[in-house]
């Protein structure tokens, strides 16, 4: 097995409990994992040898949240949106009907480039949910699609009501549950729904998430990205490993998620693009949420891939330190995908690591979009 040294680190930044950063460091992978942290003048001989120059290292992102299998754009609707238009999440349905026309390859093309940008932007680990199909064939196709690129797939056929049960919503919920769960499970590890006004209420989502759990699958919920809903406490309620969005929270939201094992994630990309307030990550810190920052990469609502612009608006907005953004970033969305070998670079990690061009960490806010991921490591 070939050894790798990355050596000459100016700042190192493992999550280690006791000492998450160490300045001077050095690291050995072997067998793609990391074997060994240190001062860089302890380093040992390796088989190769990766020369950080003084620059700071930090685990890779995990992206615990994106859209990545669908074909067209939506630019039209986003300059709309910045002309004063308010965002709708009916809006989904233009790329539900873009994706049914599209050939199996021209999907996988499509997500194949959106996984190597986001990877040119140090995302190591990322989650890819269906949602633009709507049929039984239509999902169970892009989850078969998202499970060539990524492990962490998330079946999201309670995405929006699809135009043609428009007028029977239940036979939809119906279908969800039955045919099309049973389609998709083979090939996903979660699942989610969009518990929203305009998407689903919290009663079919209580369904449509108690039938995911009976074929096995974990627990994802979209919530409060346009409003208080009943989904956040719903998602705890039921254990799911993470509620996203949680821009508007009530004051039993925040308690609910202190008391729990469920990941808050926040997704600033939206917020961003749809012109609207941002969640306040400083009071879930406070209250001891975890947080996890994550993409939300879909062609509607947030169609940016990199994980260096959400840290800095969360940095900007959102009231996090740029510690607590990366912490976010790599660790939080570890915890929201329950993984405990990724988002950090303690002994036995998975060796996935960005080398940054700077210094220190902070200068993915400092610096916004500015390119800072100069190498980007993947189990070794
Ligand atoms: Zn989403």
């Amino acid at each position: 097995m070939t050894t790798t040294l990355v050596a000459d680190i100016g700042l190192l930044v493992t999550h280690d409990e006791e000492r998450p950063e160490r300045e001077r460091a050095a690291l050995v992978i072997d067998g793609g994992v990391v074997a060994w942290v240190g001062d860089a003048r302890d380093a040992p001989a390796a088989d190769r040898r990766v020369d950080a120059a003084g620059a700071c290292v930090i685990p890779g992102f995990v992206d615990s949240h994106s859209h990545l299998v669908f074909a067209g754009d939506r630019a039209d609707e986003f300059e709309a949106r910045m002309a004063g238009r308010r965002y709708e999440a009916g809006g989904i349905r233009k790329t539900v009907r873009l994706t049914r026309d599209a050939t199996d390859e021209q999907l996988l093309a499509r997500a194949t480039s959106l996984v190597a940008e986001m990877r040119a932007q140090g995302t190591t680990t990322v989650e890819i949910k269906s949602g633009y199909g709507l049929t039984v064939a239509d999902e169970a196709r892009a989850l078969r699609l998202a499970r060539t690129l990524t492990a962490e797939t998330t079946f999201l056929g309670a995405h929006v009501v699809p135009a043609e049960f428009a007028h029977d919503r239940d036979a939809y919920v119906e279908l969800v549950v039955g045919e099309m769960l049973a389609a998709c499970a083979p090939s996903a590890r979660w699942i989610d729904v969009f518990c929203e006004t305009g998407a689903f209420t919290a009663e079919e989502s209580r369904r449509i998430l108690s039938a995911g759990a009976a074929a096995g699958l974990g627990l994802r919920v979209h919530a409060g990205q346009l409003g208080e809903s009943d989904g956040v406490r719903l998602a705890v309620e039921l254990g799911a490993a993470s509620v996203d969005h949680c821009t508007f929270l009530s004051g039993a939201d925040v308690d609910a998620l202190a008391g729990s094992d469920t990941v808050a994630t926040l997704l600033p990309g939206v917020e961003f693009s749809t012109r609207q307030p941002y969640p306040d990550a400083r009071r879930l810190i406070d209250a001891g949420v975890t947080v996890a920052l994550a993409s939300d990469c879909n062609p509607g609502s947030s169609f940016t891939s990199s994980l260096p612009f959400c840290i800095a608006v969360a940095v900007r907005e959102l009231g996090m330190t740029p510690a607590e953004a990366l912490r976010a970033a790599t660790l939080g969305g570890a915890a929201a995908l329950r993984r405990d070998d990724v988002g950090h670079l303690r002994l036995g990690a998975r060796a996935d690591l960005i080398v940054l061009d700077a210094p220190g960490y902070v200068h993915l806010a400092y610096r916004p979009g500015v390119p800072l991921v100069r190498q980007v490591l993947s189990a070794g």
